[in-house]
């Protein structure tokens, strides 16, 4: 008998034995209910997140050792189906077949989202293996307003859904009790206040393998007032939203008085979290806060640890790297670029992606994971829109809408009163006066107010000091402590 490893001793919180998780699969066989046998997408989910359970507790070189074995399977095949690699590859000395991935890997050129954007058609498999055909589209703007578009396949679909599992996994989310979330939603889908959407469970993926508790959803631009109205009335045990309004929802919670007895943790998606924002969430609810990093071009980054407020990167579905100024690997305690090579998408796979943020190295996490550990990410933060009428809104600014229009290669839309807004556009080319029509009717349309635009043509748009691109500013001075009064 030997004694058990560490590993072996940890309490397992794979879905299998996580006890507010119980497995409910349903069977794609009719002869067969018990034990069920799923279907061919969710066996391989489960397969995966088997091997998530045990990976996260491997030591960091393990986890190296393994990622540097994928990853060179990934630069064999990228070598021969995009030119366009091949030949930054060469340009870095890597051009043997199943080469290790070593130091001549921080000579492989860094893409740039400009670079990313004038190559999509270049960077996009011909004929990509089996289960790595292209489904759709992931359009984002990033951290820094530069449109984008990556392919995404089933393969990329399935980590996807991987990725989240095990963040309520870490988290150990009681799956029977309500969600609501307020995000954006597509055209079509009615979350509209003061119903919002009832929906029957937390949706996908937690209802392919999981029995779940009531989901509710709210549309986003609906004001922080209404929305915390919506929210005291439905009691959720969960809210999932974006950073920059749950600041909102908290402040107007503060202002007003408003309890919400129920609720047990705030996840955040999507924008960059600060030390500020959490501390405001906590004086406001007292729960915890959640933080998730993903980039819809590339999946899930890192995800919060279970036991610290900072994240482990989520190394079985890339390779991020954080680099200085010059290009280096930065140690514990120093912020640089991150960099993203996807390691799974072989439609249109992304090699040193150079994604828009930034963050700290942290030193390794006492949890026991070997997961590279994130102290920080400074990315995207955007205000909420104010209305004349004092009502604030979340503004969707579609990830990529500028661009059909017009040749924009980075936005930023600053209000500067409760009447006029400057979209400050970096252009490949001088606009014509068709193009800034076409694209104020847009925002126009957007921000469901017949603001003034005006336009201005910088050559670039710099962070704030602090690190965070500001996609969306504004200059006014929200009136949460005052209901009803017109800031006017
Ligand atoms: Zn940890």
């Amino acid at each position: 008998m030997h004694p058990p490893s560490a590993s072996e001793a940890r309490p397992a919180r794979s879905p299998v034995n996580h006890p507010s998780a119980a497995l409910r699969l349903a069977s794609a066989s009719p002869q067969h209910l018990f034990p069920a046998l799923p279907d061919k997408s969710t066996a391989l989910l489960l397969a995966v997140l088997q091997q998530l359970e045990q990976s996260q507790w491997w030591a960091a070189e393990r986890v190296r050792e393994q990622q540097s074995a994928q990853l060179a399977t990934l630069l064999e095949f990228v070598r021969d189906a995009l030119p366009f690699y091949r030949q930054r590859l060469a340009e870095a000395g890597m051009t043997g077949t199943k080469a290790p991935v070593s130091a001549s890997w921080e000579r492989v050129p860094i893409l740039t989202r400009q670079q990313l954007q004038a190559n999509v058609q270049a960077l996009k498999v011909r004929k990509p293996p089996p289960g790595h055909r292209q489904l759709g589209l992931a359009e984002t703007s990033g951290s820094t307003g530069t449109p984008i578009r990556v392919a995404t396949t089933e393969t990329t679909r399935l980590l996807w859904n991987a990725f989240a599992l095990r963040d309520h996994y870490w988290h150990r989310r009681d799956l029977g009790a309500s969600l609501a979330a307020i995000r954006h939603f597509a055209a079509g889908v009615d979350a509209a206040y003061p119903q919002g959407l009832d929906l029957p469970d937390w949706g996908s993926p937690v209802n392919l393998l999981h029995a779940s508790g009531p989901g509710m959803a709210l549309d986003i631009h609906t004001d922080p007032r209404r929305q915390l109205e919506w929210l005291s009335r439905m009691n959720p045990a969960y809210l999932i939203t974006f950073p920059s309004n749950a600041a909102a929802l908290a402040r107007t919670s503060l202002a007003e008085g408003v309890a919400l007895p129920g609720l047990r943790e705030v996840r955040l998606v999507s924008e960059a979290v600060d030390d500020e924002l959490r501390a405001i969430l906590q004086a406001a609810w007292g729960v915890p806060v959640v933080d998730t990093y993903s980039a819809q071009e590339a999946g899930s980054l890192a995800l919060q640890c279970p036991e610290h407020a900072h994240y482990h990167v989520q190394s079985e579905n890339v390779l991020l790297e954080v680099v200085d100024a010059q290009g280096r690997a930065c140690g514990p305690g120093e912020t640089g670029r991150v960099l993203v090579t996807t390691l799974h998408n072989f439609a249109m796979p992304l090699l040193r992606y150079e994604i828009g943020d930034y963050a700290e190295v942290g030193p390794p996490c006492p949890c026991g994971r070997g997961l590279p550990v994130l102290s920080r990410i400074l990315g995207r933060v955007r205000n909420m829109l104010v209305l004349p009428n004092g009502e604030q809104r979340w503004p969707s600014l579609a990830a990529t809408f500028y661009r059909e229009v017009a040749p924009v290669v980075q936005h930023q839309l600053v209000q500067h009163d409760l009447h006029n807004l400057e979209a400050r556009l970096v252009v490949e080319r001088a606009l014509s006066s068709e193009e800034e029509e076409g694209l104020r009717a847009m925002i126009v349309e957007r921000l469901g107010h017949p603001f003034a635009i005006r336009f201005s043509y910088p050559a670039s748009i710099e962070r704030s000091p602090s690190g965070k691109y500001e996609e969306f500013v504004s200059k006014v001075q929200a009136v949460t402590d005052a209901p009803g009064q017109d800031p006017q």
